[in-house]
């Protein structure tokens, strides 16, 4: 009865105390060293013994801590003094393996704090047990470099981070601590298949431009619509908050709903919207020729080829009124810096489902972050159960011999034959955004 609890079948129990919230239980190992650990001779003497508190999983709700009586031992050979190896115990640390196990998948999942609380070990334990975790999981999963690859700025903890993912499967596949030149260098230098990746569709930032030029030359920059048309709609909201700054309480009571009208995109516009819109284009030129200035811009991006939507840009800005040409410098200041970039979106359009996936992740992205580290989040981003994105390889009778291992539900081939083809392995795509999306609205992130 007593040796049931633990379940551990290479220790007996000797004693049980239970307290409200813990489990104290007494052990020694069933079977100890018959031979020296330093030169095998049989010929040992016991040596004292020495009490160890090793953490284990909670049982019956309470935390539980095991007292092992460890023996010591010396060899009348060598004279070498030496411990009993504990069987089920983690070398590196006082817990079963099983704990270490178990809060390994909990870190990804649960503040640190609260799994050091459960189980009555201290928060820098968890979060080495983590790291070491974490580490394990990046050399046992690899997802597949994306051909067309996105590169984008999210807030995590309140930082700007860099996610790259893969635009054709609507996955993430890292996400970098920063978006320096330098770490983007660093990873990109390290993936395999880097040279394949054809387009890289990235926000407007000139290291993400810098690092890829050096490490992947052949891949086309492409700068997605979404990056470039909400620049439109923030000129044109310097110049209706400018003309609003400049009136009475009474005057602005004139321009009710004006954001939200402007905003609009021409064929959304109501019977209502529209007159409003008049009078205001009446009372205010400029307003209304921001208006005008933000429309015309949007429908650059109905070109049907690069060098319509090229001509279509240079009539743009040649036609923009005096009066909001300040207002929309950024605009086309960054139009004439990215011009091969932007306009390389008209031979690679990127799909609406990627850019709305990834602005989905983007407004969730705050609900996660309370008690979590950066790597923290970014674990979960990337291997939380489930999110993985995967293709199975095609239902045939192996040709030869192969080694697989699962991890935490991923497959990895450890051993692979030289003439293993690639169809032949499971792919990994990636954390799968629509899934990551839907399991932290519902809180299970
Ligand atoms: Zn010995």
């Amino acid at each position: 009865m007593l040796s049931n609890i633990l379940n551990l079948p290479s220790y007996i129990v000797t004693n049980i105390d239970e307290t409200e919230h813990d489990y104290h239980i007494n052990v020694e190992t069933k079977t100890p060293p018959k031979n020296c650990q330093n030169c095998n001779s049989d010929n040992l003497v016991g040596f004292g013994r020495n009490e160890q508190l090793i953490r284990d999983l909670q049982i019956h709700g309470k935390r539980v801590g095991i007292y092992v009586d460890t023996r010591r031992y010396q060899c009348r050979s060598c004279n070498k003094t030496f411990y009993e190896r504990l069987p089920n115990v983690d070398g590196k640390r006082m817990m079963t393996s099983r704990l270490v196990e178990s809060v390994g998948k909990q870190s990804v999942q649960r503040p640190f704090s609260h799994i050091a609380e459960e189980i009555g070990i201290n928060e820098m334990t968890v979060k080495n047990v983590f790291n070491d975790y974490i580490n394990e999981l990046e050399k046992a999963v690899r997802f597949e470099t994306p051909q067309w690859m996105g590169i984008d700025e999210i807030h995590i903890i309140k930082k700007p981070r860099c996610v790259v993912s893969n635009i054709e499967h609507n996955t993430v596949v890292n996400v970098l601590r920063d978006r320096n030149k330098k770490t983007v260098i660093d990873y990109l230098s390290k993936l395999k298949g880097r040279e394949l990746v054809k387009c890289v569709t990235m926000d407007m930032w000139e290291p993400y431009k810098d690092a890829v030029r050096v490490v992947m030359p052949q891949s086309t920059i492409v700068i997605d619509k979404f990056h470039v048309v909400r620049m439109a709609n923030v000129c044109l909201e310097t110049v209706r908050k400018d003309i609003r700054s400049g009136l009475t309480v009474k005057q602005r009571r004139g321009l009710m709903h004006d954001r939200f009208i402007l905003l609009k995109r021409e064929s959304k516009l109501e019977r209502l919207d529209r007159i409003s819109l008049e009078s205001w284009t009446k009372n205010y030129p400029a307003l209304g020729a921001a208006y005008r200035a933000k429309e015309d811009f949007f429908a650059i991006y109905d070109a049907v080829e690069t060098q319509e939507a090229v001509d279509l840009f240079r009539q743009w800005k040649a036609g923009l009124d005096e009066e909001i040409k300040d207002a929309f410098y950024p605009l086309t200041r960054a139009v004439n810096n990215w011009m091969p970039e932007i306009m390389a979106y008209f031979e690679h359009p990127v799909t609406n489902a990627y850019t709305e996936s990834l602005n989905n992740l983007i407004r969730v992205m705050n609900r996660l972050g309370r008690g979590y580290s950066f790597e923290a989040l970014r674990a979960k981003i990337l291997f939380t159960e489930g999110v993985a994105k995967t293709k199975k390889p095609k239902f045939q009778r192996p040709a030869r011999e192969e080694s697989s291992s699962t991890y935490n539900g991923f497959t990895s081939f450890s051993k692979m034959g030289p003439s293993t083809i690639s169809e032949e392995r499971e792919l990994n795509f990636g954390a799968d955004i629509s899934t990551l999306v839907r399991l932290i609205e519902e809180g299970r992130i």
